[in-house]
């Protein structure tokens, strides 16, 4: 009920008043949306373009199945632009993660980061903190490079069991202890399966095994979120993935904070 009077109260000042730019407050043409033209131009992206071994995709190498990485824009937190991640995360605006999930999907159409995924996974977060919130954020930009790709959005196979504190509020160190096990698949799955026998396999009592059927078996998905910080939830969520067979994962995130210098220098450094 909170979360359905927050969003008519946000529907009706949203009539009241003109639609201004996220970052600079001046007012939009009906052509602009979230950002001004001036603003957009300025974004300070990373330029990562999902080139092979940057910042991002040396957090994961080593530690997940990871393919490949991408992190769009630099989250700045003392600038006007943080603006875009905070109101999308905590001033009820959805529809700020469709803008950035287009404009992340326009800078890597051009790339072929989205090559060979078969279905993006938002980021899960908490029932409690997605009902508070009335949506989860990662979903939002989900749908916005959905809009440009055609790529499936799953939400149904992954669950997080409890939301973390703040990563803001947690200690460096901490963080990775923070979201340790949080995560867990709703499908359970097992390397084999039992599987019923035919006439002929009871005359032949040995076990039959089956290659285990798990939807995301063998599947290439995009894990998404909105800020990587330290990585530590999203290393969390891709380490239960990677208990599916054959499963390959890619990530991506709207922003990145800090820096990332740290983690093995050639993907052969480190063990899967
Ligand atoms: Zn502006």
């Amino acid at each position: 009920m909170r979360t359905l009077l927050r969003k008519l109260w946000h529907d009706f000042i949203g009539v009241l008043l003109p639609r201004t730019c996220i970052v600079c407050g001046r007012p939009l043409v009906p052509t602009e949306n979230v950002c001004c033209t001036h603003c957009t131009l300025e974004m300070p992206l990373t330029r990562y373009k999902a080139c092979e071994g940057n910042p991002i995709v040396r957090i994961f190498w080593g530690k997940i199945p990871i393919v490949r990485a991408n992190a769009f824009m630099e989250y700045q937190p003392h600038t006007n632009y943080a603006r875009i991640i905070t109101h999308l995360k905590y001033k009820n605006r959805p529809d700020i993660g469709i803008y950035l999930g287009r404009l992340i999907a326009e800078d890597l159409l051009r790339t072929d980061f989205f090559k060979d995924i078969d279905v993006i996974i938002p980021l899960p977060l908490a029932k409690s903190r997605q009902f508070s919130r009335g949506y989860n954020q990662s979903e939002c930009i989900a749908k916005g490079i959905q809009q440009l790709v055609n790529i499936p959005i799953e939400t149904t196979h992954i669950r997080r069991s409890r939301a973390n504190k703040k990563q803001t509020q947690t200690h460096k160190h901490l963080r990775h202890e923070n979201v340790k096990d949080i995560f867990s698949l709703t499908v359970p799955c097992e390397a084999d399966t039992k599987v019923s026998l035919t006439p002929l396999e009871m005359m032949n009592p040995s076990p039959v095994t089956t290659p285990s059927h798990h939807p995301l078996a063998n599947k290439h998905v995009l894990l998404l979120d909105d800020i990587i910080t330290t990585g530590a939830s999203l290393l969390s969520c891709g380490k239960v993935l990677s208990q599916i067979p054959g499963i390959r994962i890619s990530i991506l995130t709207a922003g990145v904070a800090g820096h990332h210098r740290w983690g093995p220098r050639l993907p052969e450094e480190g063990r899967y």
